[in-house]
């Protein structure tokens, strides 16, 4: 009889993992339990949906289920909500359309993802706050910027001509964008005293400055605290104001979804999330985590993180369909917490430990130094500057983290020194790397070779 992988969540890291599992060994029974309708689909793609430049929500699913069901022979339950696991057992309780039962496993993963915090403010449960997480959630966010859903007895009966969005996270900054695409009035809060926490001071300043520049309200250092109005809300209280919005958007982070692994006494780390292994195994050696539920180790730090990112959930998901499929074990893989956002016309973008605090908890002495240079050539039409701050060990000299922002070039930038953090370069080995050159793309000595240049000279 073939084994049974069961896999609960039907997004990046579940659906990896069953593709690969089946490519490995077509004879494996595949069972994936999604609590909900979409399967496969890019939630990254959501504050373009709704701004616009992406016209339907089908266009976010990377492979629909009937291909999974009819192509891949892997056994997809939608609405199937796994409500329980027996690691002793190795069953879990699904709840699905035709009642609960038992489902039995060899390999189990999970794979469950995380969810939008939902602070307890008062208010927060009035018409018109929104979260923008699931697939669902973007397209009734959609819809009523569009006018097709408004709350009849509400005090708002036009679509919102406003947003108050609480949280300057990369989320909420893409979600300013879309907006204000749509023609909405918009304001961000947040409680710290810079947006963009992940990425630093001196970027989160030039991503400040140019939000202004878009006519974004943005109040910082400024808690909110609550949501005011009947039915629906019309206004936020922040920093001992009240500030109109036809609409509020919470966008204040995730937490992974870990509840289901710890009731089965799974590990669940420091940072909330499933604690694993290299090869993805919680400590049952049958039941592995991937994606944002689970915890991943800091090529830098080498400690446990939580950074729930797609390529982290796809890449951990694949490896695991690898074990479980081909036998052999594969390790999922470090992770530097490589990360670019689009702020209306910057590229903003972080790679590995940036934070002093942070880098001294670990063990190493940070200096950072942060340089500003042209995108292009000097005399090369349209180049625009780019910000970045590099920060290293100054007794070994190794390469810890950076953060970038411009107009251009940013984007592929970061990868350079995210390739050096997994390579464990110094800031002298970067200095001496023979990067690409052309006036349209860059000056001759790259931004990072600058940065890394003038980082050295702190270091000696
Ligand atoms: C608006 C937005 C923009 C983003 N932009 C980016 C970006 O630009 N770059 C980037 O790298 N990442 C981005 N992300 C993050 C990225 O989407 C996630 O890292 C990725 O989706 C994680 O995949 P996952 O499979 O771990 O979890 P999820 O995508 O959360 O999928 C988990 C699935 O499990 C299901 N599930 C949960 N519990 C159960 C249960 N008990 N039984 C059955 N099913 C269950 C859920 O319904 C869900 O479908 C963005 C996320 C959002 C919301």
């Amino acid at each position: 009889m073939s084994d049974t992988f069961v896999i609960v969540g039907g997004d990046a890291a579940g659906m990896s993992a069953a593709s690969k599992a089946k490519r490995e060994d077509p004879d494996l029974d595949v069972i994936v339990f999604e609590k909900g309708e979409w399967v496969s689909y890019g939630a990254c793609g959501l504050p373009y949906y709704v701004k616009g430049e992406i016209e339907d929500i089908e266009d976010l699913v990377a492979v629909p289920a009937e291909e999974f069901r009819e192509e891949r022979d892997v056994d997809l339950r939608t609405h199937h909500e796994v409500t329980g696991i027996d690691p002793d057992g190795k069953s879990v309780t699904v709840e699905g359309p035709d009642g609960s039962f038992e489902q039995p496993y060899d390999e189990l993963l999970i794979a469950t993802g995380a969810s939008a915090i939902v602070p307890p403010f008062d208010g927060i449960d009035l018409d018109g706050v929104y979260t923008m997480h699931s697939l669902p959630e973007g397209e009734r966010l959609k819809g009523i910027l569009g006018g097709e859903e408004t709350h009849p007895d509400a005090e708002i009966s036009h679509p919102p001509e406003s947003v108050a969005i609480v949280g300057g996270g990369y989320i909420g900054l893409e979600m300013a964008e879309a907006f204000s695409g749509r023609g909405l009035d918009v304001s961000v809060f947040e409680m710290l005293p810079h947006v963009l926490q992940p990425f630093g001071t001196d970027v989160a300043e030039v991503v400040e400055d140019h939000l202004r520049e878009q006519e974004v309200d943005l109040h910082l250092d400024t808690a909110v605290e609550r949501f005011v109005g009947d039915d629906h809300v019309t206004g936020i209280e922040a920093g001992g104001e009240t500030f109109d919005a036809d609409m509020v958007l919470v966008g204040v982070g995730v937490d992974a979804n870990s509840d289901l692994a710890a009731d089965a006494e799974v590990d669940v780390g420091e940072t909330g999330a499933i604690a694993t292994d290299e090869y993805g195994r919680t400590k049952y050696e049958d039941v592995f985590a991937a994606g944002d539920c689970a915890e991943a180790t800091n090529v830098v730090t080498g400690d446990p993180t939580h950074v729930p990112l797609a390529l982290t959930a796809n890449r951990a998901g694949r490896a695991i369909g690898q074990t479980v499929g081909g036998g052999d074990l594969t390790e999922v893989g470090d992770i530097a917490g490589t990360a670019v956002v689009k702020v209306f016309d910057l590229e903003v973008a972080r790679t590995g430990v940036i934070h002093h605090d942070e880098a001294e908890e670990a063990g190493f002495d940070p200096v950072s130094k942060t340089i500003k240079a042209p995108s292009r050539a000097h005399y090369y039409p349209g180049g625009s500057p780019i910000t970045i701050r590099l920060t290293a060990d100054r007794e070994s000299g190794k390469l810890l983290g950076a953060s970038m922002v411009g107009e251009e070039g940013v984007a592929n930038r970061i990868d350079t020194v995210a390739t050096a953090l997994h390579a464990g370069m110094t800031v002298e080995d970067v200095e001496y790397l023979d990067l690409s050159y052309a006036p349209p793309f860059g000056p001759t000595w790259d931004p990072v070779l600058t940065a890394a240049k003038v980082l050295r000279g702190q270091l000696d």
